[in-house]
C-alpha cells in the first residue's frame, strides 16, 4: 500500500466556518499580516459545508469555528463536530459576550479559543502555530503508531467522550478518521468496539489500576486479531479519572508463535513416538536428551542411560573414530551399520544416522539408531537358504556323476562275471567265487541305485505316472519274486485282499511295487521264524477312487519301542548285538517319500523280539477302462532274434572294458553278428558315411564327441539312410529313463547301464526287425 507523505511544512491549510462575511474578512486580513505565510484558507459559512470539506480532505492543521452558524447554534455547533471528527484542532471564535462559552468548548474538548473582536494578528498567528505545530506532532505520531501498529485510546467516563487515534481504527479494520465511536457503541456486545468496555471494566478491578495482557479482538469484517492491550486509568486536570490505553496488533508475532510451538509439539512427538532410538549429546559421549525407544532399545533405564557414555552403547567401535571425526566435520552420517549391545549383552544390527548441533550454548550431535536385527536375520536366513540350495544342487550332481562312476565299472565287473560264467570247464569253486563277486556287485548296485533315487526325492523332482494297472496281477508277481528267499529261510508266506477292493486301479504300478518290495524285503530279511504276511485292506469307497490300507506283517526280530519313529529317516539302521545285516538304511526312507509325495501315510508297530508290522494307506482311482489294466499287452510281446540271425551293429563306447563286455555278450547271443566299435561319437559318424549298420548302440559320456551330439548330427547332417537309423542309447546315467532326454536328442531308445543281457536282446531285437 503507498501513502502519500504528509509535507509537514508547506501548505497548512486552516478550515474556517464563518457565516458573518465581516468577521471571514478580517480573520483573513489578519492571517496576512501575520508572519504565516504558508497558510491557506478554506471558508465555509455553514456547519454542514464545514463539515463535507473535513469529510473531503482530513489534512488541515486547524478549524476556525464560529459557534452561531445559520444551521447549528452555540455550544451544540462544536459537540457535532468533535463527535465526527474528533481528531482535529479545532479553535472557537466566539462574541464579546461569549466569553465563558469558550473556556466550556475548551473543557469539552475544542484546542483553543478566541474572542471575535479582541485577538490581532500577531495572538491568531500564534494560536493557529500552536495547531499546526500540535497537528505536525499528532501526525508524526499518528505515523509511528501506524508503522509500529500501536494505536492509543482514552475513554472519559464523565463526558462519556471516547477518542482513539486512527491506528485503533485500522486494527479493527476501519477506515482511518472517517468513523468515530460514542460510548452507546462500547456497550453494544455486537459491536466490535464492546472490547474496550471489557478493557474498562477489567482495568477497574484490576490490582493496581492497571492492566496488561494479550487478548483476541474481532475485525468488522469478522476476521480474528491478536493485540496486545495496556490501559490504565489517570486523573485529568479537571481532576476527573480517565482510561486511556495502547493497544498493538500483535497477529503475526502471535501466529509465529503459535506456528512455533505447533512444531515444537509436532517434533515432540515424533520424538517421543518413534519407534527409532533418538537422543542427543555431546561430543563427551554425555546424553543430554533421549526418546522412550532409544531406552528400549538398549534395555537401560533413564537414569542409566544418563550416566552411561554413548560409546557404552557399541558392540563393536571399529566404525567410532571415523564417524566421530565426520559429524564433527559437520559430515552427515547416514545409515552406517552398527552393532548395538543392550543391557542383557544380546547384539542387535542397527543403521546409525547422525548430524552435528552447533548452537550458542551448545555443541554435540544427534543421532538416529534404527533396529534392523529382524532383517538382518531374514537376510541371513536367505543367505542360508541360498546356500543350501546350491549345495543341495552341488549334492545332486555329485550323487549323480558318483552314480555314473560307480555304474560304468559295475557294468564290466558283472557283464564280465556274466561271461566268466558261461565259459566251460569252471571248477565248483570258481564258479561260487565268481557268483559271489555277482552278488556283491548287484548288492552293490542296489545301493547306487538307492542313493539316487534318495537325492531325487529329497530334491522334489519326482513324478509319478498314472497308468491303469491289475493289483492282483502286481501283488502275485512280487509273491512270486519273493517266495524264493522265503523258501530258503522256510516261512509261511501269505497274502490277502480284500475282496472289495476293485482290481483294475490307477496309479503309479512301479512305485507301489518299490514301496512294498522293500517292505517285504525287510521282513523276510529281519525274520528267521514263523511267517510274512502281506494284507490289502479297503478302508473307504467313494465313486472313481479307493483308499487303501497296505499291511506287512512279519514275526522277526523287532524293531525297540523308541526306535520305530527313526527307521523312517534316511540311514538309520538299528544296531543288533550278535547279528549283521546288510542294508543302507535308506529303503524305509525312500518308501516314506513315494507314500507321501502321492498323499498317504507310512508307519509301523513293533514288538522286539516279536515281530513288526509296517502300514501305509493310498488314494488310488478306479480304472477307466479294464481292457487296458493288463500289463504290456502279450500279442506285442518282443521276441527276441533267432541265434542264428545275423545283422550289423556299430557300438560306440569309449570304455574298454565295456567295449568287451558288450561285444562278447552279444556274440555269445547271435554268433552271425558283425560287431563294429567306434571309440567316439566323431569316429562313429565317420564310419556311418562310408559303410552300413543295422543298428546303432550308443554311449552317452564320452571324450571328444558325446552320444548326445554324434546322433544329432547323425539325424540332421547325414544322408537318409543313415539319419533314420535305429539309435539305442546305452547310459548309466539312471535317471535318463525318467527326463527322456535322449528322445529329444533323436534317439529311439535306451538301455541302462550295467544291462541286463536279456534286456539288451530284447531291445535290439525290437529295432532291427523293425528295420528289415
Ligand atoms: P536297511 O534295511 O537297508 O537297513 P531300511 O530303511 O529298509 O534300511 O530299514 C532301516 C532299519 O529299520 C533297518 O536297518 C532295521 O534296523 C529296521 N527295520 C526295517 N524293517 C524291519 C523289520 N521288518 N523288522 C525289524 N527291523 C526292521
Amino acid at each position: 500500500m503507498q501513502e502519500t507523505i504528509p509535507n509537514f511544512e508547506t501548505d497548512n491549510k486552516v478550515l474556517l466556518i464563518e457565516d458573518n462575511p465581516g468577521d471571514a474578512r478580517l480573520v483573513e486580513i489578519l492571517l496576512s499580516e501575520s508572519d504565516l505565510l504558508n497558510c491557506k484558507i478554506t471558508h465555509k459559512t455553514t456547519l454542514f459545508d464545514g463539515m463535507s470539506a473535513l469529510e473531503a480532505s482530513d489534512d488541515y492543521a486547524a478549524i476556525l469555528l464560529d459557534l452561531s452558524l445559520p444551521d447549528s447554534r452555540g455550544f451544540e455547533t462544536l459537540i457535532k463536530l468533535l463527535d465526527r471528527f474528533p481528531n482535529n484542532n479545532v479553535i472557537v471564535l466566539t462574541g464579546h459576550a461569549d466569553k465563558v462559552l469558550g473556556v466550556k468548548a475548551v473543557q469539552a474538548g475544542a484546542q483553543d479559543f478566541l474572542v471575535k473582536g479582541l485577538f490581532d494578528s500577531e495572538l491568531l498567528a500564534k494560536t493557529l502555530r500552536f495547531s499546526i505545530e500540535r497537528n505536525s506532532v499528532l501526525k508524526r505520531l499518528e505515523e509511528t503508531q501506524r508503522i509500529a501498529k500501536i494505536g492509543n485510546w482514552e475513554y472519559n467516563p464523565s463526558t462519556k467522550l471516547f477518542t482513539a487515534s486512527n491506528e485503533v481504527y485500522r486494527i479493527f479494520g476501519y477506515p482511518p478518521r472517517k468513523t468515530n465511536f460514542s460510548f452507546n457503541d462500547l456497550e453494544n456486545p455486537e459491536h466490535p468496539f464492546h472490547i474496550f468496555y471489557k478493557i474498562h471494566e477489567e482495568t477497574i478491578s484490576s490490582n493496581n489500576k492497571l492492566l496488561r495482557k494479550d487478548i483476541r479482538i474481532k475485525q468488522i469484517k469478522g476476521d480474528n486479531r491478536y493485540v496486545f492491550t495496556q490501559c490504565s486509568i489517570n486523573k485529568n486536570s479537571e481532576n476527573n479519572l480517565v482510561f486511556s490505553g495502547i493497544m498493538q496488533d500483535i497477529t503475526e508475532r502471535k501466529q509465529a508463535e503459535q506456528e512455533m510451538v505447533k512444531s515444537q509439539e509436532r517434533y515432540q512427538d515424533i520424538f517421543s513416538k518413534s519407534k527409532d532410538a533418538i537422543y542427543i549429546c555431546t561430543f563427551d559421549g554425555k546424553f543430554t536428551d533421549f526418546n522412550r525407544a532409544t531406552a528400549i532399545l538398549t534395555g537401560y533405564s533413564q537414569p542409566e542411560l544418563r550416566s552411561l557414555n554413548v560409546k557404552d552403547l557399541f558392540a563393536d567401535l571399529e566404525f567410532w573414530d571415523d564417524f566421530e571425526r565426520n559429524v564433527k566435520d559437520g559430515v552427515s552420517v547416514k545409515d552406517l551399520e552398527v552393532s548395538v549391545q543392550n543391557k542383557n549383552g544380546e547384539t542387535q544390527y542397527c543403521l546409525l544416522t547422525a548430524s552435528k548441533i552447533e548452537t550458542e550454548d551448545f555443541v554435540g550431535y544427534n543421532g538416529i539408531l534404527r533396529d534392523i536385527t529382524e532383517s538382518k536375520q531374514a537376510e541371513e536366513l536367505r543367505k542360508a537358504r541360498d546356500v543350501a540350495r546350491q549345495s543341495a544342487m552341488l549334492k545332486e550332481q555329485f550323487i549323480a556323476s558318483i552314480s555314473h562312476e560307480m555304474r560304468t565299472p559295475m557294468n564290466a565287473i558283472l557283464g564280465m562275471s556274466n561271461l566268466v560264467l558261461k565259459t566251460s570247464g569252471l571248477s565248483d569253486e570258481q564258479e561260487n567265487y565268481i557268483n559271489s563277486i555277482k552278488q556283491s556287485s548287484e548288492i552293490l548296485l542296489g545301493i547306487v541305485n538307492d542313493i539316487l533315487e534318495i537325492a531325487t526325492l529329497q530334491n522334489g523332482k519326482i513324478k509319478f505316472e498314472n497308468h491303469d494297472f491289475d493289483l492282483h496281477e502286481l501283488l502275485a508277481n512280487l509273491v512270486n519274486v519273493m517266495s524264493y528267499k522265503v523258501n530258503e529261510k522256510d516261512l509261511n508266506f501269505e497274502l490277502n485282499i480284500d475282496e472289495r477292493i476293485p482290481r483294475f486301479l490307477q496309479g503309479d504300478k512301479l512305485r507301489l511295487n518299490q514301496i512294498l518290495y522293500n517292505l517285504v524285503g525287510n521282513a523276510i530279511k529281519f525274520t528267521d521264524a514263523g511267517f510274512v504276511r502281506i494284507g490289502v485292506e479297503l478302508l473307504n469307497e467313494s465313486s472313481g477312487s479307493v483308499h487303501i490300507k497296505f499291511k506287512v506283517q512279519d514275526t522277526g526280530i523287532g524293531i525297540p519301542e523308541d526306535k520305530v519313529g527313526a527307521i523312517f529317516e534316511t540311514f538309520t539302521r538299528i544296531r543288533t548285538k550278535d547279528r549283521l545285516f546288510e542294508g543302507t538304511g535308506l529303503g524305509l526312507s525312500i518308501a516314506k517319500n513315494l507314500v507321501e509325495y502321492q498323499g498317504g501315510k507310512i508307519w509301523a508297530e513293533s514288538t522286539l523280539g516279536q515281530g513288526s508290522t509296517f502300514f501305509f494307506d493310498l488314494i488310488l482311482e478306479t480304472a477307466i477302462n479294464e481292457d487296458g489294466a493288463t500289463d504290456t499287452p502279450k500279442k506285442d510281446e518282443i521276441v527276441i532274434l533267432g541265434e542264428d540271425a545275423s545283422f550289423r551293429l556299430l557300438l560306440v563306447e569309449d570304455h574298454k572294458m565295456n567295449q568287451l563286455v558288450a561285444r562278447k555278450t552279444l556274440e555269445r547271443q547271435w554268433g552271425n553278428i558283425d560287431i563294429t566299435i567306434a571309440d567316439n561319437g566323431k569316429i562313429a559318424t565317420e564310419l556311418l558315411a562310408e559303410h552300413t549298420y543295422d543298428i546303432v548302440l550308443m554311449d552317452i559320456q564320452m571324450p571328444i564327441m558325446d552320444g548326445y551330439e554324434a546322433t544329432q548330427y547323425i539325424r540332421n547332417k547325414m544322408p537318409e539312410h543313415v539319419a533314420t537309423m535305429p539309435i539305442l542309447a546305452m547310459t548309466a546315467h539312471a535317471h535318463i529313463s525318467k527326463d527322456e532326454k535322449f528322445k529329444e536328442y533323436g534317439m529311439d531308445d535306451f538301455v541302462l547301464k550295467p544291462f541286463e543281457p536279456e534286456q539288451l536282446f530284447k531291445k535290439i531285437s525290437k529295432y532291427v526287425n523293425k528295420n528289415r
